[in-house]
């Protein structure tokens, strides 16, 4: 019997990297997706290969600064799946500048992404889980920066701080409902995030032109397992034990996928 079978799942920013890893593994194992991003091409993308693959998914092009967008995927999944049993808000955006030299709409575009829009996003799917009354799993994607700090990175690395407070809190409110709520906390993850020109000068702020494997050379001194990065399905596997029944007595845990970065 696969993992999460008759179940469903909604996930944000479905259409590349962890959540596209996360909706295709949650799929695999038995779970009808409905795919939220910015982009409809990608999260349809992310929809087609999980139809090829012989799994169920729905795409929509939302951004999760939009709650009346989120209430009506939320609407649309029960009344197209049949209810919400896995929320994966992992939606967001990173950036790199001094923290005093960060303008108003940096600071507060990342904050109404990622932790804003987590909330919103919860603040859509959960009154329905509730209603059903059959529990579930709520993971929200944080990052490893919020154990272990890192320069340039302030407006991140305070939304991501924000999401693991949010979830400690959701899973003391939402516990009483049987909906577990937790956290993965992403180290370096091979996706277009982490290839980005603003995450490529986070690592290598002397080098005027920064590479991939700039970049690797430099993360692989700085976790104990000596990989640098890790790949998206890496974190999407944490993400479905987290999803699962395996952890059905696991609420209220940050659960880093870092090789070790925040020991090493
Ligand atoms: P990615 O850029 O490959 O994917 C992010 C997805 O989110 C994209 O499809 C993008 O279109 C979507 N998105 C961005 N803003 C959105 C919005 N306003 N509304 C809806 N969708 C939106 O990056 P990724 O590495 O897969 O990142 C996924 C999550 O993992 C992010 O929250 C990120 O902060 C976190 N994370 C990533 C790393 C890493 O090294 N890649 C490390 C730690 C945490």
């Amino acid at each position: 019997m696969s993992r999460l079978e008759d179940t469903t799942a909604v996930v944000t920013g479905g259409g590349s990297g962890i959540g596209a890893a996360s909706a295709r593994r949650l799929a695999a194992e038995g779970a009808a997706v409905a795919i939220v991003d910015l982009h409809s091409a990608a999260a349809q993308e992310t929809a087609a290969d999980i139809r090829r693959a012989g799994g169920y998914a729905l795409a929509f092009e939302v951004d999760v600064r939009d709650q009346a967008g989120l209430d009506q995927v939320a609407a649309d999944a029960v009344e197209s799946l049949g209810g919400i049993d896995i929320v994966s808000a992992n939606a967001g955006v990173c950036g790199c500048r001094p923290t005093v030299e960060l303008s108003d709409t940096e600071w507060q575009d990342m904050l109404d992404i990622n932790l804003t829009g987590v909330w919103r996003t919860v603040k859509a799917a959960v009154p329905h889980m509730i209603s059903a009354g059959s529990g579930g799993s709520v993971v929200l994607t944080s990052s490893v920066v919020t154990f272990v700090g890192a320069a340039n990175v302030a407006h991140y690395n305070a939304s991501k701080s924000g999401v693991a407070g949010l979830m400690k809190t959701l899973s003391a409110e939402l516990g009483k409902h049987r909906i577990r709520v937790n956290a993965v906390h992403p180290g370096n993850v091979a996706t277009d995030m982490l290839f980005s020109d603003s995450t490529l000068r986070v690592f290598c702020p002397d080098l005027e032109d920064p590479t991939p494997e700039d970049l690797r050379e430099r993360a692989r001194a700085g976790d104990v397992l000596g990989q640098g990065w890790v790949e998206a399905v890496d974190i999407s596997n944490a993400v479905l034990y987290l999803a699962s029944d395996e952890a059905r007595f696991v609420t209220g845990v940050s659960l880093p996928v870092d090789c070790g970065r925040r020991i090493g």
